[in-house]
């Protein structure tokens, strides 16, 4: 397929859309509500997820339930499809229906823990499914993208704060970790290769918080894997206890740390990568971190919690958890300078909205 899968005219009438890959997920839903309370009319949103891991309400209902509530809370309405990124043709029909001119790729299975019993269903997913997207775009000449990595392509810290400058690929402990370096290398080799492409590849640290109207929030299927929607299930009396892994680290109190960052401000993040985009110097390949700069223990984010909700947080002590690093934290000042880009909120931001969001919704978006 040719760039020029629609004539002029029709291009001239269409208006300007951003593509959003796993839209309906946790990151995705809060940059979607983001772009579309701060920017203008001008742009749309075209959102393609399958929702493998993203809640459909009810039975009938064509929009996931976090994009119906965004549209709710914006007035705005967002183009949904509800389709694989793998779908080579039904990816193809997306973009002959709009005018897309970027993609922020989100959509990716992200189960730590699954990732070790199931590689090739990851690396379908997470390394095929990004190159399909890829093809796509090259097929219709959209070349920037906006790609949602992790810190954990760093593996263990050989110094901290772990800036960009750090070596990734080294010692990675899962398929997960390294789906997330594979496609950092496809996508050097893609930029390399012609110099139209632009890719902005944010590091995230760990994402935590939710909207601050309670309205939207992570929603993990079954047990959380991840410690602040552990912490955030105990409170509400969902679970019984938090099982802390490790408690002789190095660190302050002997648990693990890690940098945790506002949900929102990585929605703030996203918006000044693609802000990046009418700059010169952004085509090619960059990979920005997107942290605080600063880490907590697990037994201060119990503490934080505590304070946030009023409501107590029973844990005890467990075994290590395989393949955890003591000690996780940013350098976060490429992103200040080069996005103008700081995260803004505090841990006690992100312990509130997280529990404005599960307070109101014990079993997330099925409440
Ligand atoms: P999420 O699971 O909530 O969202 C991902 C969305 O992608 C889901 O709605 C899912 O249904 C969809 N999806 C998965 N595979 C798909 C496919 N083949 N085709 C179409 N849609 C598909 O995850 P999240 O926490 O929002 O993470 C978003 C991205 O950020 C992922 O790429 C993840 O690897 C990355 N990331 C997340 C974290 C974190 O802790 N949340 C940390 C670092 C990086
Ligand atoms: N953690 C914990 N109990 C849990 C989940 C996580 O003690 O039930 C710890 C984990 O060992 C790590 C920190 O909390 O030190 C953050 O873990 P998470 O899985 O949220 O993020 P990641 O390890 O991927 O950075």
């Amino acid at each position: 397929m040719g760039g020029d899968t629609l004539n002029e005219d029709k291009r001239i009438d269409m208006t300007r859309a951003i593509l959003v890959t796993g839209g309906a997920g946790y990151v995705g839903s809060h940059t979607v509500a983001y772009l579309l309370e701060n920017m203008g009319n001008d742009l749309e949103i075209v959102v393609v997820d399958n929702l493998i891991n993203s809640y459909r309400s009810k039975p009938g209902q064509k929009k996931p339930e976090s994009l119906r509530i965004i549209e709710d809370m914006t007035g705005k309405t967002i183009h949904f499809y509800n389709c694989d990124i793998r779908d080579v043709q039904a990816m193809h029909r997306v973009f002959q229906n709009h005018l897309i001119e970027c993609v922020i790729h989100f959509a990716a299975l992200k189960a730590v823990g699954e990732s070790v019993t199931k590689p090739l269903e990851y690396y379908q997913a997470n390394v095929s499914g990004t190159c399909t997207l890829f093809e796509v775009m090259r097929d219709h000449g959209v070349h920037k993208l906006v790609y949602s990595s992790s810190c954990t392509v760093y593996g263990e810290p050989q110094r901290l704060p772990l800036d960009e400058t750090h070596p990734t690929g080294a010692g990675l402990t899962n398929p997960y970790g390294r789906s997330k370096y594979f496609c950092e290398e496809i996508m050097k080799d893609l930029c390399a290769s012609d110099k139209k492409w632009s890719v902005i590849s944010l590091r995230y640290f760990n994402p935590v918080g939710a909207h601050p109207s309670g309205r939207i929030g992570e929603d993990p299927r079954g047990t959380p894997n991840n410690l602040m929607p552990y912490i955030a299930q105990v409170a509400v009396g969902r679970l019984e206890e938090l099982q802390v892994f490790g408690s002789d680290y190095p660190t302050v109190d002997g648990t693990g740390v890690r940098d945790y960052v506002h949900v929102q401000d990585l929605a703030e993040g996203h918006a000044g990568a693609l802000a990046c985009f009418n700059k010169t110097e952004f085509t090619g390949f960059h990979a920005i971190n997107l942290g605080t700069g600063t880490g907590y223990s697990v037994l201060q984010m119990v503490a934080a919690f505590e304070a946030a909700s009023g409501k107590r947080v029973p844990w005890r002590v467990a075994a290590r958890r395989a393949g955890d690093v003591a000690v996780n934290y940013a350098d976060a000042s490429l992103a200040a300078r080069t996005l103008g880009w700081r995260a803004r909120r505090t841990l006690a931001d992100m312990c509130a909205d997280t529990w404005r969001w599960q307070s109101t919704h014990p079993h997330g978006y099925a409440t």
